[in-house]
């Protein structure tokens, strides 16, 4: 399994940290957690094609996490080389229909894949919910966040990767990140910055200690997590290895 952060900022733009979105490859699925701005760039410096990932995964319908969802689609139609011809999915959070119906509205047949490719799947915002595909288990939970918001596990044989979404401190999350391999947690602001709705170095590193994580990956952070020790902070409550994510960081797992 790899992780690659590929964006590790959030609304405010940043030349260096791209708006969210990370790529999980495991052994039959890629997955794409997340598609802001940018990001379909963001997947030609990692050196990924588009056309292999076969599954968006919403953790919710902020713009900063789905605002490359339109030009992603399109391009399954339009781009310029062959055409992806196998299906692949949309998922996330109840209501994701209705952001795939109001883009439709927009943008017309031009964002329709062809030939029926593309699938959606709603997963429950307020309760856990999973899904199986092609061997791969994708778990998801209700976030601290805006309504719906949803967490994300995702486990191939023995391995796992959670992903924390937008959210403050949640025992939902907790429960989740379970001993999980790579604990990938929003960091949105330093711990004297705190802002509702969003985790701070010691909230992330809290929890993945509570969740015995393997490893803490910090990641979604606005300007003022540049300019402190965000690693120092998260290293008072949580005692296993902390990376400070950057975008094209890969993580073997
Ligand atoms: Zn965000
Ligand atoms: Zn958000």
């Amino acid at each position: 399994m790899e992780v690659i952060i590929l964006g590790s900022g959030t609304a405010t733009p940043q030349l260096e940290r791209n708006a969210s979105g990370t790529l999980v490859r495991t052994s039959s699925l890629n997955v794409l957690v997340d598609i802001g701005p940018g990001i379909m760039r963001r997947l030609c410096e990692a050196r990924v094609d588009y056309r292999e990932i076969d599954v968006i995964l919403l953790t919710h319908f902020h713009p900063d996490h789905v605002s490359d969802l339109a030009p992603f689609l399109f391009a399954h139609n339009y781009a310029y080389g062959t055409m992806r011809s196998e299906g692949f999915f949309l998922m996330g959070p109840c209501g994701v229909e209705q952001l795939y119906g109001g883009l439709v509205n927009i943008y017309g047949s031009w964002i329709v894949p062809s030939s029926n490719r593309l699938m959606i799947r709603e997963l429950n915002e307020s309760r856990p919910d999973d899904f199986f595909f092609k061997g791969v288990e994708i778990v998801s939970s209700p976030a601290e966040h805006s309504r719906p918001c949803i967490s994300i596990r995702i486990n191939d044989h023995g391995k796992s990767v959670t992903i924390s979404g937008d959210s403050a401190y949640s025992d939902n999350l907790v429960t989740l990140a379970w001993t999980t391999d790579v604990f990938v947690c929003e960091c949105s602001m330093p711990d004297e910055n705190m802002i509702s709705g969003h985790s701070t170095p010691s909230i992330a590193a809290r929890m993945a200690s509570l969740a015995e994580a393997k490893k803490l990956v910090l990641t979604h952070f606005y300007p003022p997590c540049d300019q402190v020790d965000v690693v120092a902070q998260a290293s008072l409550f949580y005692s296993g290895p902390i990376v400070k994510s950057e975008d094209l960081l890969k993580i073997e797992i």
